[in-house]
């Protein structure tokens, strides 16, 4: 392709909405617009991703830790999805740094601690005025949040049935677990919370009507809890599962936080944000691109690598005096695409100094230079974006040298 064609426009400063470098050098190199959509650039990179996935030597889907088109990049999962940490991600993980245990946070697992066991109490209604919340109840009868039941109230849309839900005071409901065992559901009315006969606020699963009851795995486990007295202004003290009321599901039903306890190996688990890579066994190609260029990347610009960058070669001259360098250059284009070599041909006539800079931010692995210098001796200048020197090479001999460098 010729940089004319794929319009690139290169940026010298950083975009001032960039929250990681790899996404800031992707808009300052012109493969995506400051609000990140890819350019022709950005489309042309995505393509060829696409195209290489297709390959039947690459690995079908993205293993957690298994190399991506060769290349390892730091990605986390499970068996349905595979993620990469990146601090503008819009998903939210949980992450066990010991057993490598990652699920959405939404979904993941984690080992709940009890409080120490109690004998039962008898239930007792006490007045509790404008403790409409866990956190005012809590201070109002001094205990602490652990000690209180939390009521959540839902219809089910399936069938407008009325859904009471019950978690420990200082947990929070995952609506994303409750679907899993209910369908799908809606917050309920106040009309649907005093028909059940519940008092929003003040509300409790003893005595309801036309409940469904669901209680989080951990309610049987907790004494003596404090529960709405359904009555504005009241409470209970000493409630108890299993006693003065039971429920139709007791499931795990809690979003794990960090610093809650791995499921698998009980070490403390971390909360990263990340972007999703494959779900499914199906790759998502434009954060595919942003994963490469956040652990691709130096200071200058991105330093794609083969096969993963769209152009193995940038291809540019310096114009010259007495010689046509740029026709030279096209000759060489031409027989470097013959030759199965894909190729960015930088066919502007810039300074050189505005064509490193912008190579060395678009990222291709090699940058081929003809100048008139070179020439007269019938060489080509040939640089490995990593590197820091560059060698001359006989023009012969420039598709041999680049298929050795790439392989
Ligand atoms: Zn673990």
């Amino acid at each position: 392709m010729k940089y004319r064609d794929l319009q690139i426009q290169t940026q010298r400063e950083a975009p001032n909405n960039a929250r990681t470098e790899g996404f800031s050098f992707l808009v300052r190199a012109g493969y995506l617009t400051r609000e990140n959509l890819p350019t022709k650039l950005g489309e042309y990179a995505i393509h060829h991703l696409r195209n290489l996935s297709n390959d039947p030597s690459f690995p079908p889907a993205l293993a957690p830790g298994a190399s991506v088109f060769h290349l390892s990049l730091p990605t986390i999962g499970n068996d349905r999805e595979t993620f990469f940490p990146v601090a503008s991600g819009s998903i939210e993980i949980i992450h066990c740094p010991s057993c490598k245990y990652t699920e959405r946070i939404e979904l993941a697992r984690f080992t709940k601690l009890p409080l120490p066991a109690e004998d039962e109490m008898p239930i007792e209604k006490v007045l509790t005025p404008d403790c409409n919340t866990i956190e005012a109840l809590a201070n109002f009868l001094d205990i602490l949040k652990e000690k209180t039941a939390k009521a959540l109230m839902y219809t089910r849309v399936s069938d407008n049935k009325f859904v009471f839900v019950v978690v420990r005071g200082d947990m929070q409901l995952s609506e994303a677990k409750l679907k899993q065992y209910i369908g799908d559901i809606r917050p309920a009315t106040i009309d649907e919370i005093e028909r059940s006969g519940a008092a929003a606020g003040y509300a409790s699963p003893i005595r309801l009507k036309d409940a469904l009851i669901v209680v989080d795995d951990l309610i049987p486990q907790s004494q003596n809890l404090v529960a709405g007295a359904n009555e504005t202004g009241y409470h209970l003290k000493n409630t108890n599962y299993g006693r003065d009321y039971s429920a139709e599901i007791v499931a795990d039903l809690i979003q794990a936080k960090a610093g809650d306890n791995c499921f698998n190996c009980g070490n403390p688990l971390s909360v990263l944000s990340a972007i999703i890579l494959a779900s499914d066994k199906e790759y998502n190609f434009e954060n595919l691109l942003l994963a490469l260029a956040e652990t691709h990347h130096d200071a200058k610009g991105l330093t794609l690598p083969h096969p993963a960058a769209a152009f193995d070669v940038y291809l540019m001259h310096i114009p010259g005096k007495e010689m046509d360098t740029r026709a030279k250059a096209e000759e060489m284009y031409d027989s470097l695409q013959s030759a199965g070599i894909s190729v960015l041909f930088d066919d502007r006539d810039e300074r050189a100094g505005v064509k490193f800079n912008d190579a060395d931010l678009i990222g291709c692995p090699l940058r081929i230079t003809v100048g008139e210098k070179g020439l007269k001796d019938g060489m080509v200048e040939l640089k490995l974006r990593i590197a820091k020197g560059n060698q001359l090479v006989l023009v012969d001999e420039i598709i041999e040298k680049i298929k050795s460098v790439l392989t």
